[in-house]
């Protein structure tokens, strides 16, 4: 069984639209490869977070001139801190609320600062990159860094199916964990790892969802292009299953990757 598969893997690139059923595919990759993810959209909520507890209510417009942040000097002077997790969890809320993609010079930056943490290796890219510059970003860092992303994995999924989804998707604040309301309830509404009351992202609404799902035939089909243009291969998998268990899902990953290998 699936014997062309590599033991080792160097990282891995998972993409797919915005509630197209990632998670679950994740977690059999960290599993099978002993990975770890890195999830630029974790990050961007994890700072997002801190600036919503921060509490500032104003409207974030002022800060923004329709091409870039005005200086920091002046954004933390508004908001009353020169804190950069404050000023960061600011820029992407602005785009994050809008289910638009935070733009690029901000998501390398941070990209490259979390990435550096495995020494580049070992992980689950889970949503980066997102657009053709940083596509083209994370291959110089690879060459740079002597690395490499051995394929890609694409869950695909109806833009109608994902909307359903979506709506009823919730997750936990503390440590990420998707529930869905219908086919996966969190117990009691609570997330059965950690205990606390599970949330709607606030970029899950049905307008916001549409939009990511147009950033999503815009820039990140363009970006997968460029990276199988430059010898990257893709698995793709279907994020619906007939049957949901975790066995098919684990099956459906491990074939599509025993197909690029064979
Ligand atoms: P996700 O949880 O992956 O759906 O990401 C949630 C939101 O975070 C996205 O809708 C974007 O606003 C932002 N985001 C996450 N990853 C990226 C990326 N690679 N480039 C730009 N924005 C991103």
């Amino acid at each position: 069984m699936y014997d062309n598969i590599p033991e080792k893997v160097t990282n891995i690139i998972v993409t797919g639209k915005s509630g197209a059923g990632k998670q679950p595919r994740i977690d059999v990759l960290v599993e099978e490869f002993e990975l770890e993810q890195l999830s630029t959209g974790n990050i961007f909520r994890s700072y997002l977070g801190k600036f919503n507890e921060f509490g500032y209510d104003g409207d974030l417009d002022k800060f923004w001139d329709g091409e870039s942040f005005i200086p920091d000097e002046e954004i933390a002077e508004e908001l009353g801190t020169d804190d950069p997790d404050i000023i960061l969890g600011m820029k992407a809320k602005y785009f994050v609320d809008k289910g638009l993609f935070v733009p690029d010079f901000i998501t390398n930056q941070l990209f490259k600062a979390f990435f550096k943490r495995k020494d580049h290796r070992n992980q689950v890219l889970d949503g980066y990159p997102r657009t053709v510059d940083q596509a083209k970003f994370l291959m110089e860092l690879l060459e740079d860094k002597n690395s490499k992303v051995d394929f890609i994995l694409w869950v695909e999924n109806e833009d109608d199916m994902i909307v359903e989804r979506t709506v009823n998707r919730r997750i936990c604040p503390e440590c990420g964990k998707v529930y869905h309301l219908i086919y996966a309830p969190p117990p009691d509404g609570k997330c059965e790892l950690c205990g606390v009351d599970v949330i709607l992202r606030s970029d899950d609404t049905e307008d916001k969802i549409r939009s990511r799902l147009k950033e999503f035939k815009d820039k990140v089909i363009p970006a997968m292009k460029y990276l199988e243009e430059q010898g990257i291969h893709i698995a793709k998998v279907p994020g619906h299953l007939e049957e949901f268990t975790p066995e098919n899902v684990r099956k459906s990953v491990l074939s599509a990757v025993e197909y690029i290998y064979g």
